[in-house]
């Protein structure tokens, strides 16, 4: 039997013209085929983060180019915003290159709090700022343009955005909101399968990064900047992935952004209706709610484990039962990337069947 198909926050489900898609020719990276089908890909990209920058293609997830923020661009100090398990880590991670790290942590389910920002960017020693956009493991989507306006007023401060699981399932712009580094890995609201990230660097970004000297080789953003200028990537990159997210960039140009954007925003208002219908809670208050997947508080009567379970023996779908440190008491689905209307009333069918078995 095939595998059941994905509701989780990531991976998603991969639509099968994006498998085809990865079977194209094998061409050698350093040549002409590879420099147009690179160039190919840059118009359309760069429409989905709102840049006229260039967008960089690392052959790795998300947090290698997460990583490779920290060490490009910390040289003082850096401030981790912490409001569930993703942007938790990245304080870990910080600290792990060896870097001075203070973070502002919020409830998990909580956004972070602009105006707290500000506050302690007013302290000083700060360069950098780490922001998870929506934070997926929690369904908290954050105020990204309230926080980047505060820390664009601080001089010197750099903004990193992880918009692993918004980008292109809700607008962003890069140019307008002052980012310096934005970046997602395919696997979630893109609906490429795991093996490659995205991220766009700010002129200061590079200056800052051509300023320290052990930043490292495989994630070292003037490499990319450099090899950028001649429609390449530092090291042999995946071929197949930048096929497929070729094809899925065409895909989402002709359905157009803003209509993705919206059809994005009713699927997950689908979601929050059925769970309105059985009184489940939604972690995030109102107000700071993904649109791309939602994440309810697991009532008290439902064996959690139990429904997730039958609901992939017999509808073959897979939900998430939480992550990290509210795994079983939260369950989360997803709405992100190829999901259509039938699609998501489809699964929430499935649902429905086996909840009455497992609520007491
Ligand atoms: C999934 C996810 C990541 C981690 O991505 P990897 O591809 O596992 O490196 C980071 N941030 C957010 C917000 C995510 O949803």
């Amino acid at each position: 039997m095939s595998k059941p198909k994905l509701f989780i926050p990531g991976p998603v489900d991969v639509a099968p013209e994006t498998y085809a898609a990865m079977a194209g020719p094998g061409i050698g990276h350093r040549g002409k085929d590879f420099e147009e089908l690179y160039a190919s890909i840059q118009p359309g990209i760069r429409q989905v983060v709102g840049t006229t920058r260039p967008v960089f293609f690392s052959t790795s997830s998300a947090w290698g180019v997460m990583e490779g923020c920290i060490r490009n661009l910390v040289k003082t100090k850096v401030l981790n915003l912490c409001c569930g398990a993703f942007s938790d880590k990245w304080y870990g991670v910080a600290q792990s290159c060896g870097k001075d790290a203070e973070k502002i942590q919020v409830e998990w389910g909580q956004p972070i709090d602009p105006e707290a920002v500000r506050a302690k960017l007013a302290e000083g020693g700060f360069d950098t700022v780490t922001l998870v956009h929506n934070e997926t493991s929690t369904g908290v989507l954050n105020p990204l343009e309230e926080i980047a306006e505060i820390v664009n007023s601080f001089d010197g401060v750099l903004l990193v955005v992880d918009t692993v699981s918004s980008l292109s399932a809700m607008p962003i712009n890069f140019d307008k909101l002052g980012i310096d580094v934005l970046l997602a890995g395919v696997q979630k609201a893109i609906a490429l399968p795991p093996g490659l990230a995205v991220f766009v660097t700010s002129d200061a970004a590079l200056e800052r990064a051509a300023t320290i000297n052990d930043r490292g080789y495989y994630f070292d953003f003037c490499e990319f900047a450099k090899n950028d200028a001649k429609d390449n990537t530092p090291s042999t990159p995946a071929i197949p992935h930048l096929y497929a997210l070729r094809e899925r960039v065409n895909v989402m140009l002709e359905e157009g952004l803003e209509a993705r954007f919206a059809r994005h925003k009713s699927n997950n208002e689908l979601v929050h209706e059925w769970g309105k219908r059985h009184g489940f809670e939604l972690l995030p208050p109102e107000g700071s709610r993904s649109l791309s997947l939602s994440c309810f508080i697991t009532p008290d009567n439902l064996d959690q484990a139990g429904w997730i379970k039958s609901i992939i023996t017999n509808h073959n779908i897979a939900i998430n039962g939480g992550y990290g440190k509210i795994k079983g008491k939260t369950f989360r689905i997803s709405n992100m990337g190829n999901e259509t209307t039938e699609t998501m009333l489809e699964m929430l069918a499935a649902l429905d069947a086996e909840l009455p078995k497992f609520l007491s």
